[in-house]
Protein backbone atom coordinates (compact mmCIF):
# COMPACT_ATOMS: atom_id res chain seq x y z
CA UNK A 1 0.00 0.00 0.00
CA UNK A 2 0.79 3.52 -1.08
CA UNK A 3 0.60 6.23 1.66
CA UNK A 4 0.72 9.47 -0.31
CA UNK A 5 -0.08 13.01 1.39
CA UNK A 6 -0.02 15.47 -1.57
CA UNK A 7 -2.15 15.96 -4.70
CA UNK A 8 -0.02 15.66 -6.82
CA UNK A 9 1.62 12.15 -5.68
CA UNK A 10 -1.96 11.24 -5.62
CA UNK A 11 -2.54 12.22 -9.48
CA UNK A 12 0.90 10.42 -10.32
CA UNK A 13 -0.38 7.12 -8.59
CA UNK A 14 -3.86 7.06 -10.40
CA UNK A 15 -2.09 8.10 -13.78
CA UNK A 16 -1.69 5.06 -15.04
CA UNK A 17 -4.77 2.50 -13.56
CA UNK A 18 -6.89 5.33 -15.17
CA UNK A 19 -5.37 5.38 -18.64
CA UNK A 20 -5.79 1.67 -18.62
CA UNK A 21 -9.75 1.98 -17.60
CA UNK A 22 -9.18 0.45 -14.20
CA UNK A 23 -12.25 0.57 -11.67
CA UNK A 24 -10.95 3.12 -9.07
CA UNK A 25 -13.71 2.90 -5.82
CA UNK A 26 -13.14 5.80 -3.31
CA UNK A 27 -13.48 5.60 0.73
CA UNK A 28 -13.30 8.73 2.35
CA UNK A 29 -13.22 9.00 6.01
CA UNK A 30 -11.52 10.76 9.04
CA UNK A 31 -9.60 7.71 10.08
CA UNK A 32 -9.78 6.12 13.29
CA UNK A 33 -10.74 2.95 11.46
CA UNK A 34 -12.98 0.31 12.96
CA UNK A 35 -15.19 -2.77 11.15
CA UNK A 36 -17.52 0.44 9.72
CA UNK A 37 -14.59 1.39 7.94
CA UNK A 38 -13.24 -1.85 7.07
CA UNK A 39 -16.48 -3.28 5.34
CA UNK A 40 -16.22 -0.28 3.10
CA UNK A 41 -12.93 -0.71 1.84
CA UNK A 42 -13.43 -4.74 1.67
CA UNK A 43 -16.32 -3.32 -0.42
CA UNK A 44 -14.43 -1.29 -2.63
CA UNK A 45 -11.64 -4.47 -2.61
CA UNK A 46 -14.61 -6.69 -3.97
CA UNK A 47 -15.83 -4.64 -6.59
CA UNK A 48 -12.42 -2.21 -8.04
CA UNK A 49 -9.26 -2.74 -9.52
CA UNK A 50 -7.49 -0.12 -7.69
CA UNK A 51 -8.84 0.87 -3.59
CA UNK A 52 -8.32 4.85 -2.98
CA UNK A 53 -8.79 5.33 0.61
CA UNK A 54 -8.94 9.08 2.09
CA UNK A 55 -8.08 9.91 5.44
CA UNK A 56 -8.58 13.25 6.60
CA UNK A 57 -10.24 14.74 9.65
CA UNK A 58 -12.03 17.56 7.91
CA UNK A 59 -12.10 20.79 10.32
CA UNK A 60 -15.22 22.53 8.13
CA UNK A 61 -17.58 19.91 8.84
CA UNK A 62 -16.91 20.84 12.34
CA UNK A 63 -18.86 23.20 14.28
CA UNK A 64 -17.28 25.52 17.29
CA UNK A 65 -16.77 23.85 20.24
CA UNK A 66 -17.45 20.48 18.39
CA UNK A 67 -14.69 17.92 18.98
CA UNK A 68 -12.01 18.80 16.32
CA UNK A 69 -9.29 18.57 18.72
CA UNK A 70 -10.32 15.86 20.38
CA UNK A 71 -10.57 14.02 17.68
CA UNK A 72 -9.20 10.26 17.77
CA UNK A 73 -6.37 9.95 15.74
CA UNK A 74 -3.59 7.38 14.73
CA UNK A 75 -2.43 7.12 11.43
CA UNK A 76 0.19 4.09 12.16
CA UNK A 77 -2.78 1.79 13.22
CA UNK A 78 -4.98 3.28 10.42
CA UNK A 79 -2.07 2.19 7.68
CA UNK A 80 -1.27 -0.95 9.18
CA UNK A 81 -5.43 -2.06 9.27
CA UNK A 82 -5.95 -0.46 5.75
CA UNK A 83 -3.17 -2.36 4.00
CA UNK A 84 -4.65 -5.80 5.80
CA UNK A 85 -7.47 -4.84 3.56
CA UNK A 86 -5.84 -4.87 0.37
CA UNK A 87 -6.02 -0.96 0.32
CA UNK A 88 -4.03 0.49 -2.87
CA UNK A 89 -3.20 4.29 -1.86
CA UNK A 90 -4.03 5.68 1.41
CA UNK A 91 -3.98 9.54 0.90
CA UNK A 92 -3.58 11.61 4.19
CA UNK A 93 -3.55 15.07 3.07
CA UNK A 94 -3.43 18.10 5.95
CA UNK A 95 -5.50 21.09 6.01
CA UNK A 96 -3.35 23.07 4.01
CA UNK A 97 -3.42 20.65 1.04
CA UNK A 98 -7.55 20.98 1.41
CA UNK A 99 -7.71 24.08 1.92
CA UNK A 100 -4.70 26.58 0.78
CA UNK A 101 -4.65 29.98 1.75
CA UNK A 102 -7.70 32.31 0.65
CA UNK A 103 -9.49 29.38 -0.28
CA UNK A 104 -13.10 30.29 -0.47
CA UNK A 105 -15.62 28.12 -2.45
CA UNK A 106 -18.50 25.67 -0.76
CA UNK A 107 -20.78 23.29 -2.33
CA UNK A 108 -24.27 23.20 -0.72
CA UNK A 109 -26.80 21.08 -0.86
CA UNK A 110 -30.32 22.88 -0.50
CA UNK A 111 -32.19 22.97 3.12
CA UNK A 112 -34.80 20.34 2.59
CA UNK A 113 -31.87 17.77 2.96
CA UNK A 114 -29.92 19.91 5.02
CA UNK A 115 -31.51 21.80 7.43
CA UNK A 116 -33.11 19.15 9.54
CA UNK A 117 -31.99 16.06 11.72
CA UNK A 118 -28.58 16.67 11.76
CA UNK A 119 -28.83 20.07 9.71
CA UNK A 120 -30.94 21.39 11.64
CA UNK A 121 -29.54 25.03 13.41
CA UNK A 122 -30.81 23.21 17.35
CA UNK A 123 -28.53 20.19 16.37
CA UNK A 124 -24.69 20.68 14.28
CA UNK A 125 -26.45 22.91 11.75
CA UNK A 126 -26.18 23.33 7.94
CA UNK A 127 -22.53 24.42 7.84
CA UNK A 128 -21.80 20.77 9.07
CA UNK A 129 -23.56 19.39 5.58
CA UNK A 130 -21.66 22.45 4.09
CA UNK A 131 -18.47 21.07 4.94
CA UNK A 132 -19.12 17.22 3.98
CA UNK A 133 -20.40 17.89 0.29
CA UNK A 134 -17.46 20.64 0.17
CA UNK A 135 -14.80 18.19 0.97
CA UNK A 136 -16.33 15.63 -0.39
CA UNK A 137 -16.22 17.61 -4.06
CA UNK A 138 -13.01 17.91 -3.44
CA UNK A 139 -12.18 14.48 -2.77
CA UNK A 140 -13.98 13.44 -6.00
CA UNK A 141 -12.27 15.43 -8.10
CA UNK A 142 -9.07 14.83 -6.45
CA UNK A 143 -9.06 10.93 -7.30
CA UNK A 144 -12.12 11.13 -10.23
CA UNK A 145 -13.24 7.74 -8.63
CA UNK A 146 -15.47 5.80 -10.52
CA UNK A 147 -17.28 4.25 -7.29
CA UNK A 148 -17.65 5.99 -3.65
CA UNK A 149 -18.49 3.95 -0.74
CA UNK A 150 -20.47 5.31 2.45
CA UNK A 151 -21.69 4.16 5.76
CA UNK A 152 -25.79 3.74 5.81
CA UNK A 153 -24.69 4.67 9.47
CA UNK A 154 -24.64 8.42 7.96
CA UNK A 155 -27.86 7.89 6.59
CA UNK A 156 -28.47 11.61 5.97
CA UNK A 157 -24.58 12.48 4.85
CA UNK A 158 -25.32 9.49 2.04
CA UNK A 159 -28.43 11.22 1.10
CA UNK A 160 -27.02 14.41 0.81
CA UNK A 161 -23.64 13.27 -0.93
CA UNK A 162 -25.72 11.29 -3.64
CA UNK A 163 -28.04 14.22 -4.59
CA UNK A 164 -24.64 16.67 -4.56
CA UNK A 165 -23.64 13.77 -6.78
CA UNK A 166 -26.50 13.82 -8.99
CA UNK A 167 -27.04 17.76 -9.20
CA UNK A 168 -23.61 18.36 -10.18
CA UNK A 169 -23.12 15.30 -12.41
CA UNK A 170 -20.14 13.96 -10.83
CA UNK A 171 -19.90 10.29 -12.69
CA UNK A 172 -19.47 8.63 -9.87
CA UNK A 173 -21.47 5.66 -8.53
CA UNK A 174 -22.74 6.15 -4.62
CA UNK A 175 -22.44 2.76 -3.10
CA UNK A 176 -24.51 2.96 0.64
CA UNK A 177 -23.42 -0.05 2.69
CA UNK A 178 -25.27 -1.18 5.96
CA UNK A 179 -24.11 -0.15 9.32
CA UNK A 180 -21.63 -2.34 11.15
CA UNK A 181 -22.46 -2.89 14.59
CA UNK A 182 -20.87 -4.49 17.74
CA UNK A 183 -22.39 -7.58 18.93
CA UNK A 184 -24.31 -5.71 21.93
CA UNK A 185 -26.07 -3.44 19.31
CA UNK A 186 -23.90 -0.51 19.59
CA UNK A 187 -23.41 1.16 15.70
CA UNK A 188 -19.19 1.16 15.32
CA UNK A 189 -17.94 5.16 15.83
CA UNK A 190 -14.82 6.41 15.99
CA UNK A 191 -15.94 8.61 18.59
CA UNK A 192 -16.70 5.58 20.87
CA UNK A 193 -13.13 5.51 21.86
CA UNK A 194 -14.75 8.95 24.31
CA UNK A 195 -17.04 6.00 26.41
CA UNK A 196 -16.22 4.64 29.45
CA UNK A 197 -17.18 1.06 30.41
CA UNK A 198 -20.34 2.01 32.17
CA UNK A 199 -20.88 4.94 29.12
CA UNK A 200 -20.59 2.12 26.82
CA UNK A 201 -22.99 -0.11 28.09
CA UNK A 202 -25.49 2.78 28.64
CA UNK A 203 -25.01 3.88 25.05
CA UNK A 204 -26.51 -0.08 23.64
CA UNK A 205 -30.09 1.80 24.54
CA UNK A 206 -29.46 3.68 21.37
CA UNK A 207 -29.82 0.81 18.76
CA UNK A 208 -32.38 -0.98 21.75
CA UNK A 209 -34.57 1.97 21.34
CA UNK A 210 -34.40 2.07 17.54
CA UNK A 211 -34.97 -1.72 17.26
CA UNK A 212 -38.20 -0.82 19.75
CA UNK A 213 -39.52 1.05 17.09
CA UNK A 214 -38.85 -1.36 14.15
CA UNK A 215 -40.75 -3.68 16.59
CA UNK A 216 -43.76 -1.68 17.38
CA UNK A 217 -44.17 -0.92 13.10
CA UNK A 218 -43.51 -4.95 12.99
CA UNK A 219 -46.74 -5.25 15.61
CA UNK A 220 -48.91 -2.96 13.50
CA UNK A 221 -48.21 0.37 14.49
CA UNK A 222 -48.48 3.17 12.23
CA UNK A 223 -48.71 5.94 13.98
CA UNK A 224 -45.23 7.99 13.04
CA UNK A 225 -45.46 9.93 16.20
CA UNK A 226 -46.29 6.49 18.20
CA UNK A 227 -42.71 5.15 16.49
CA UNK A 228 -40.73 7.52 17.85
CA UNK A 229 -42.51 7.56 21.04
CA UNK A 230 -41.37 3.89 21.33
CA UNK A 231 -37.74 5.55 20.84
CA UNK A 232 -37.96 7.95 23.31
CA UNK A 233 -39.54 5.62 26.12
CA UNK A 234 -36.24 3.30 25.83
CA UNK A 235 -34.25 6.10 25.46
CA UNK A 236 -35.51 7.46 29.09
CA UNK A 237 -35.51 3.85 30.90
CA UNK A 238 -31.76 4.07 30.42
CA UNK A 239 -31.10 7.66 31.66
CA UNK A 240 -30.22 9.19 28.33
CA UNK A 241 -31.66 12.82 26.85
CA UNK A 242 -31.57 12.60 22.84
CA UNK A 243 -30.37 15.82 21.50
CA UNK A 244 -33.45 14.23 18.80
CA UNK A 245 -35.59 11.37 17.47
CA UNK A 246 -37.30 12.03 14.49
CA UNK A 247 -39.19 10.11 11.53
CA UNK A 248 -39.03 10.62 8.25
CA UNK A 249 -39.16 9.68 4.64
CA UNK A 250 -35.97 7.77 3.87
CA UNK A 251 -35.57 9.16 0.65
CA UNK A 252 -36.10 12.66 1.08
CA UNK A 253 -36.37 13.42 4.46
CA UNK A 254 -39.68 14.34 4.28
CA UNK A 255 -41.87 14.34 6.80
CA UNK A 256 -44.42 11.31 7.36
CA UNK A 257 -46.67 10.99 9.84
CA UNK A 258 -48.65 7.52 8.99
CA UNK A 259 -46.72 4.47 7.48
CA UNK A 260 -47.59 4.54 4.08
CA UNK A 261 -45.32 1.48 2.54
CA UNK A 262 -42.81 4.59 1.77
CA UNK A 263 -39.22 3.39 3.89
CA UNK A 264 -39.21 5.45 7.46
CA UNK A 265 -35.60 6.76 8.43
CA UNK A 266 -35.71 6.96 12.29
CA UNK A 267 -32.74 8.62 13.08
CA UNK A 268 -31.36 9.56 16.82
CA UNK A 269 -28.55 11.54 18.26
CA UNK A 270 -27.70 11.65 21.90
CA UNK A 271 -24.67 12.67 23.84
CA UNK A 272 -23.24 10.04 26.26
CA UNK A 273 -20.88 11.06 28.20
CA UNK A 274 -18.14 13.13 25.94
CA UNK A 275 -19.14 11.28 23.00
CA UNK A 276 -21.75 12.33 20.57
CA UNK A 277 -23.71 9.13 18.75
CA UNK A 278 -26.03 8.83 16.16
CA UNK A 279 -27.74 5.90 14.82
CA UNK A 280 -30.81 5.45 12.76
CA UNK A 281 -33.29 2.45 11.18
CA UNK A 282 -35.12 2.29 8.21
CA UNK A 283 -38.40 0.71 8.78
CA UNK A 284 -39.56 -0.90 5.00
CA UNK A 285 -43.49 -1.67 5.38
CA UNK A 286 -45.81 -2.39 2.52
CA UNK A 287 -48.54 -0.50 1.81
CA UNK A 288 -51.71 -1.27 4.44
P1 LIG B 1 -16.02 8.73 9.38
O1 LIG B 1 -14.58 8.36 9.41
O2 LIG B 1 -16.72 8.58 10.69
O3 LIG B 1 -16.28 10.05 8.70
O4 LIG B 1 -16.73 7.65 8.46
C1 LIG B 1 -16.25 7.35 7.17
C2 LIG B 1 -17.27 6.50 6.46
O5 LIG B 1 -17.49 5.31 7.21
C3 LIG B 1 -18.62 7.18 6.32
O6 LIG B 1 -19.16 6.89 5.03
C4 LIG B 1 -19.44 6.56 7.40
O7 LIG B 1 -20.82 6.53 7.13
C5 LIG B 1 -18.87 5.15 7.43
N1 LIG B 1 -19.13 4.53 8.73
C6 LIG B 1 -18.87 5.03 9.95
N2 LIG B 1 -19.31 4.18 10.91
C7 LIG B 1 -19.87 3.13 10.27
C8 LIG B 1 -20.51 1.93 10.69
N3 LIG B 1 -20.66 1.62 11.99
N4 LIG B 1 -20.98 1.10 9.75
C9 LIG B 1 -20.84 1.37 8.43
N5 LIG B 1 -20.24 2.49 7.97
C10 LIG B 1 -19.77 3.36 8.87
Amino acid sequence: MKIVRSKAELRKEIAEPRRQEKRIGLVPTMGYFHDGHLSLMRGARRDCDVVVVSLFVNPTQFGPGEDLDSYPRDEDRDAELAAVEGVDILWTPDAKQMYPEGFATAVEVANSLTGVLEGDPENRGPSHFRGVTTVVAKLFNAVQPDVAYFGRKDAQQALVIERMTRDLDFPVEIEVLPTVRDEDGLALSSRNAYLSPEEREQATAISRALRAAERAAGAGETSVPALVEAVRDELRNSGIEPEYVEARAAEDLSPIAELNGRPLLVAVAARVGKARLIDNVVINTTEA
